[in-house]
């Protein structure tokens, strides 16, 4: 943010990362004018002392960036009227990403985006750096904003987790490391279509050079396209294949539970995969592909990659091992807000209890009727309980009404015997009855271990 000293910056959107990003512009001698359409975040900013300013009432003449949370459109489905303002006195749309990546310069950054597994593959390569000795901190996206990241020379590594909609407003980006793991249907109606989309991922690859890596899955269309126009560009940075379908000449793969490393064409079995027991399925595989791969390009050894991959602790939220009572283990993946996320949990494990529902999206649950006879029992909750009810019925499953997650907690756990998950994957978002899918998340968390109380957990 020193760039900004005595230049006048917009800061709109003050949820936690824009009132940090609005505080360290201030302290570095910026001027800010800062906004939020929620009156509750302004009193927040208000309570800080940061200046308000009515997005109209802004001098937009006068602004050097305009600093948009990334949870507010700049252009689909409908730019907020910051972003047109912004547009048409010619000011540059940035997230507070940016202001960390125009300052820190000196410090390798590793740049991770994908439609899914973003911020497990983060985690996992700050875990590998940081458990090898490596001074390294992760941000962005993953829910710490980047302007709370201690300031690094060139011996301290940030490892950055960048959605789409950050992408497009990082123009500073230079990342020597980058990872595109995958690229499915998600979020278009914020990049209007499939195309923009694509094009919104590949912003990641933008100034690297022929000695940075671009780590790119191979497992479906749209990545592997962009991996063939990534070659293409003139100094291109070498593209690091990964795949967990097949192996990838020059790259890291997974196969027959197996991590292989080909980076130097030698395809050399690195470690089995059960090992890695916090990142189970195929989904993390592809995780664990792509933090190998950036964890080498970071010039670690093979060995000290793998034994640090086994020792990850997982991460809250996703497939999180919350306990194991009496046999039964309690999995909280309050992170699956979709039906493709839920998939990766059903695929786990053979006896489920699942516990669904909440704020269904377009499709619901029709995707995973494949998946319904691995249930041994389905408790519904929240605004989709009618619209589940039905694809369980015609599945074959016998849906329980249990309306809160406290009820579905209660019967799953009367039912569930030694051997069999209970498993928190409820295909849905959370606002109906929870402020985000970490609060939902949380609140399982507790209630298991409350409900557990006296009870053989280990
Ligand atoms: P993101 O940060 O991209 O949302 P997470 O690592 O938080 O991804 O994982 C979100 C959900 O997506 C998890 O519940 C998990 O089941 C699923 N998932 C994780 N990694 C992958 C992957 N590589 N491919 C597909 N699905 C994944």
């Amino acid at each position: 943010p020193t760039a900004y000293r005595n230049k006048q910056v917009a800061v709109v959107g003050l949820a936690r990362s824009g009132l940090v990003a609005a505080e360290a512009l201030m302290r570095a001698g910026a001027l800010v004018s800062a906004w939020d359409d929620n009156s509750p975040a302004r009193d927040a900013a208000q309570a800080a002392g940061i200046p308000l300013v009515p997005v109209v009432a802004m001098p937009w003449a006068e602004l050097s960036a305009l600093i948009l949370s990334p949870g507010i459109p700049h252009s689909y489905p409908k730019p907020h009227p910051a972003a047109d303002l912004a547009r048409g006195a010619g000011v540059p749309i940035l997230v507070d990403v940016d202001l960390l990546l125009s300052t820190q310069t000196a410090a390798p950054m590793i740049a991770v985006t994908g439609t899914n597994g973003k911020s497990t593959t983060t985690a996992l390569i700050e875990h590998i750096l940081t458990e090898t000795g490596h001074t390294a901190s992760m941000g962005g996206n993953i829910g710490v904003p980047a302007l709370t990241l201690p300031a690094y020379g060139p011996e301290g590594t940030y490892v950055l987790e960048l959605s789409s909609y950050q992408l497009e407003r990082v123009p500073s980006l230079t990342a020597r490391t980058t990872i595109l793991l995958n690229i499915t249907a998600d979020h278009l109606d914020r990049h209007g279509g499939m195309d923009g989309y694509i094009q919104a991922k590949s912003l990641i690859f933008q100034h690297q050079g022929e000695n940075d890596w671009a780590i790119i899955g191979m497992d479906d269309a749209p990545s592997r396209s962009l991996a063939d126009k990534v070659r293409r560009t003139e100094r291109a940075p070498r593209v690091v294949p990964i795949s967990v379908l097949a192996p990838v000449p020059g790259g890291v793969y997974a196969l027959d539970g197996h991590l292989i490393d080909d980076l130097d064409g030698a395809a050399v079995e690195v470690l089995v995969l059960d090992r890695a027991a916090r990142l189970p399925g195929r989904h993390n595989a592809q995780n664990i592909c792509a933090a190998y791969a950036a964890a080498r390009h970071a010039g670690l050894t093979a060995a000290e990659i793998c034994d640090a991959i086994t020792r990850f602790p997982g991460l809250a939220h996703r497939q999180e091992l919350v306990a194991t009572v009496r046999g039964t283990a309690y999995i909280n993946d309050s992170k699956a807000t979709n039906a493709d996320a839920a998939e990766r949990a059903l695929v786990c494990y053979p006896a489920i209890h699942w516990i669904l529902g909440g704020v269904a999206k377009s499709g619901g649950i029709d995707s995973l009727v494949a998946h319904f006879p691995r249930l041994r029992g389905a408790y519904l909750i929240g605004e989709a309980s009618d619209s589940f009810a039905e694809t369980l019925s015609h599945g074959g499953v016998t849906p329980l009404f249990c309306g809160t997650l406290d009820v579905a907690l209660h019967r799953a756990m009367a039912a569930a015997k030694p051997g069999e998950v209970v498993l928190l994957s409820p295909a849905c978002a959370s606002f109906d009855q929870y402020k985000s899918f970490e609060h939902r998340g949380d609140h399982f968390r507790d209630l298991v271990r409350t409900l557990s109380q006296g009870e053989d957990a280990q």
